[in-house]
C-alpha cells in the first residue's frame, strides 16, 4: 500500500448462513483530506465482534444494516495522521474509527484520545472497551450477583464472557464457565479462577453443568443461546437472573431455533433481561476507570487473539464466529 491510497474492506453481498470471505472485496481509493471538524486516521487495530454477523443482514435490529458497496463498519483505533480539528494533533492516538479501511475520515468529536503508556492499545477494544463494558453492565444493572450465588457464564474464554466470570468471581459466587475444547476449559480455570469449566465440545453438557452447578444456578450470563442455553435453563433456581447478552452460537442460523417453555420462568420468578450496552454510554468511562488499575496490576486477566492485514479482516469474523478465537479477536492493520 503507498501513502496515497486507501484500501477499504467493502461489503459484496449479504451472507446466507456462514459469511463467506469472497461475501467481502477490497477496494483502493486516495486518502481524503479532512475538513474542519474532522481528523483523517491511519487504522492501527480493527476489533471484530460477533453482532457483526447481524449488520451484515437487512433484519430489523436496533443497529442499521452495513450497506451494500459500503465499507465494513466496526470499531478500531487509530494514529491521527491529518487534523481538521484544534483538539487533535498529528500523532495523536484515538479510539472510535469505525471503518474497516487503512485510513478513515472522521468526526473528530467522537473519538476518544487513548494514553498509550496506560495500557496497550488494543485493550481499549477488547478488555477495557466495548466487551469488557458489556461484562460490567450486564453483572451491574441485571447480575447483581451475591455472594455464595452460582453463576454460569458461557463462551467463558471470549472477551465478554471472561471479564463477567472474573467478576462474579470477585463478588464472591461460585462461577461455573462454559467453553469449547480443553486448552479454553483450562485456560478459564486456571488463569481466570472460575470454580469449574465444561467443554460444550466434549459430551453430555446438561449433565456436566448438573453435576458442576448442585445448587442450581442464581445467574446465567447468557452469550451463546443453542444447546448451552437448553441445558442452563433448566437449573435456574427461584430469583434467578438470565442476562441475554448474545446468542452467537445462532448468527449464521438461517431458521429461528425453538426457545425453551418459559412456564418455569412463572414458577421460578426468573428475571430475563436483553442488554445492548450502548443503552448506558456512562458504562464506558466508568468501567475504564474500575479495570485500569486490575489490568496494569495484572489482577484482570485476558486473551487476544490477532491476525495481522486489513484485507484478513473478513476471515477473521468468519473464524471468530466458528469459535477459532481464544480471547478477543482482533485484526492488526498497521
Ligand atoms: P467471544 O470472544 O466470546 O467469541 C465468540 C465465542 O463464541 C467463540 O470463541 C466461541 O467460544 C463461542 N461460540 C461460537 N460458536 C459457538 C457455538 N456454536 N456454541 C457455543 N459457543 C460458540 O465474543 P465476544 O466476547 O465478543 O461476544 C460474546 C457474546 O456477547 C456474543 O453473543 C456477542 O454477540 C455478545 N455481545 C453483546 C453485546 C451487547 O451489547 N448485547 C456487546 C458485545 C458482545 P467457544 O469456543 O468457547 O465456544
Amino acid at each position: 500500500m503507498t501513502s496515497l491510497t486507501r484500501s477499504s474492506v467493502i461489503l459484496r453481498r449479504r451472507p446466507v448462513g456462514e459469511p463467506k470471505i469472497d461475501d467481502f472485496e477490497m477496494a483502493q481509493d486516495a486518502i481524503p483530506t479532512p475538513g474542519e471538524g474532522q481528523v483523517v486516521t491511519r487504522t492501527l487495530w480493527l476489533s471484530v465482534d460477533p453482532y457483526m454477523r447481524g449488520r451484515l443482514s437487512d433484519q430489523k435490529s436496533y443497529a442499521a444494516p452495513v450497506q451494500i458497496g459500503a465499507p465494513m463498519e466496526g470499531e478500531g483505533i487509530g494514529e491521527v495522521i491529518a487534523s481538521g480539528d484544534p483538539a487533535f494533533a498529528v500523532g495523536d492516538i484515538v479510539l472510535g474509527t469505525r471503518l474497516w479501511q487503512s485510513h478513515v475520515l472522521c468526526k473528530a468529536a467522537g473519538l476518544v484520545k487513548l494514553d498509550p503508556s496506560a495500557a496497550p492499545i488494543q485493550a481499549y477494544l477488547g478488555v477495557l472497551g466495548m466487551p469488557g463494558t458489556t461484562a460490567y453492565s450486564g453483572m451491574k444493572d441485571i447480575g447483581q450477583v451475591k455472594q455464595g450465588e452460582t453463576v454460569v457464564v458461557s463462551a467463558a474464554s471470549g472477551a465478554v464472557g471472561s471479564v463477567a466470570g472474573q467478576l462474579a468471581k470477585r463478588a464472591g459466587a461460585r462461577v461455573v464457565g462454559v467453553a469449547g475444547g480443553p486448552d479454553k476449559c483450562l485456560w478459564v480455570q486456571e488463569v481466570l479462577h472460575f470454580d469449574e469449566c465444561i467443554d460444550h465440545r466434549g459430551g453430555d453438557v446438561a449433565g456436566m453443568l448438573a453435576d458442576a452447578c448442585p445448587n442450581g444456578v442464581d445467574v446465567y450470563f447468557e452469550n451463546v443461546g443453542g444447546a448451552v442455553q437448553q441445558a442452563v435453563f433448566g437449573l435456574l433456581n427461584p430469583h434467578a437472573r438470565m442476562i441475554m447478552c448474545g446468542m452467537v452460537a445462532e448468527y449464521n442460523n438461517t431458521e429461528r431455533a425453538p426457545g425453551p417453555n418459559l412456564m418455569s420462568v412463572v414458577r421460578n420468578r426468573i428475571r430475563i433481561e436483553g442488554l445492548i450496552v450502548s443503552d448506558k454510554p456512562e458504562r464506558f468511562a466508568e468501567w475504564r476507570a474500575i479495570a485500569s488499575p486490575w489490568v496494569k496490576d495484572g489482577s484482570l486477566h485476558y486473551r487476544e487473539t490477532v491476525i495481522d492485514g486489513l484485507e484478513n479482516a473478513p476471515d477473521a469474523l468468519v473464524q471468530l464466529l466458528r469459535g477459532r478465537n481464544f480471547g478477543k479477536m482482533l485484526v492488526r492493520v498497521a
